[in-house]
């Protein structure tokens, strides 16, 4: 039997009901295992859709938080690669089989049997569901733990686990460098960490925003231009001339119009998940040998790369730091698209 212990967490036991504080169980590390106190918790949409169960699947009690930020108190007997006292990072993925293609070859986020999500996926030994980052502490395997760069604001950095790898990945994927034209769609939680790291791989990087008054904002975040997406003029101007755009909208929105930015052979990837099906028409992919793709997440050695990557070019998300006990009202906030641009629990406070 797994040895536990009872540690402080913020949780909701059902859909309908706000987050409270709860104890739940963590295991003691066990040998490859390092118990990190968390110090910072970003606040991810998917915690938010998942604690009121919106995508369905939601196993109750449900403890979100996949945008963790602490420090290692304890490390297991045979742990390699960490020691107390590191400052680590825990994102979305916690395990996977560590067998099939796809984790042999570093994409444990779209491991075959399926990965271990930090927090709502049966955790392999306690039988309960993982427990996320609204807690006092975690005990993940070694192999899933991310080195934090140390010239980077802690607190700032969390939300890179999730949102960073999230835009990162995608960029990378797609080959996102000098010499090409890179249209991020959305300036929220996703798109504006997208700016930022498309701009330090050196593209020339285009916002595109719903509001006027984004514009600033997006040039301050990196952007060397902003386009108004329902000015049908602004949108034309652009008209094949992107290489690649990354798609941050998680509300309905024409996806043709932003096709026909693309260059031949270009690709928009979606990396914002709208809850209804996105009408394509064939003739925006087959006038230019288009793509249109989707990204999620990514695997752990990316998301060191994406971390030491931020490290070198002094890149953080931008923050808002909020207690614990103010997680309910930030969720109000959030679905109003009232932040600027991710929250960030100071775990300090649970
Ligand atoms: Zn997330
Ligand atoms: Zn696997």
């Amino acid at each position: 039997m797994t040895e536990t212990t009872n540690i402080k967490a913020y949780g909701t036991a059902a859909a309908e009901a706000p987050l409270n504080p709860m104890d739940i169980s963590r295991r003691i590390p066990t040998a490859h295992d390092v118990q990190i106190e968390i110090q910072y918790c970003g606040v991810c949409h998917s915690d938010l859709h998942t604690a009121k169960n919106e995508w369905h699947g939601t196993i109750y009690p449900c403890v979100p938080g996949h945008e963790i930020v602490g420090k290692i108190v304890r490390v297991g007997d045979h742990v390699s690669k960490f020691k107390v006292g590191d400052t680590v990072g825990v994102g979305c993925i916690v395990d996977s089989c560590r067998e099939c293609q796809y984790c042999q070859e570093g994409l444990e986020q779209y491991c075959e049997p399926g990965m271990t999500g930090t927090y709502n996926s049966p955790d392999k030994y306690l039988g309960t569901p993982t427990f996320g980052g609204y807690s006092e502490s975690v005990v993940v395997d070694e192999n899933y733990v991310l080195r934090i760069p140390e010239n980077l604001d802690l607190a700032a950095t969390a939300p890179l686990l999730c949102a960073g790898i999230t835009t990162y990945s995608p960029l990378r994927h797609w080959n996102v460098g000098p010499g090409h034209k890179v249209g991020i769609v959305g300036i929220g939680g996703l798109g504006h960490m997208g700016i930022k790291i498309a701009k330090a791989m050196g593209a020339h990087v285009v916002a595109f925003t719903t509001s006027e008054s984004k514009f600033a904002e997006a040039k301050r975040l990196g952007a060397d231009e902003v386009v108004l997406s329902k000015d049908e003029d602004q949108m034309a101007a652009y008209k094949g001339k992107l290489n690649f755009i990354l798609d941050a909208v998680s509300a309905e929105h024409d996806i043709n119009a932003y096709l026909n930015l693309l260059r031949v052979d270009g690709s928009l990837a979606l990396v914002g998940a709208p809850e209804n099906p996105l009408p394509v028409a064939a003739f925006s992919l087959i006038m230019g040998r288009k793509s249109f793709a989707g990204s999620m997440i990514g695997g752990i050695a990316e998301t060191q790369e994406m971390l030491d990557f931020c490290g070198e070019h002094n890149i953080v998300s931008d923050i808002e730091m909020i207690d614990m006990q103010q997680i309910n009202v930030a969720y109000e906030r959030l679905l109003k698209g009232d932040v600027k641009y991710r929250f960030v629990i100071d775990m300090a406070s649970i």
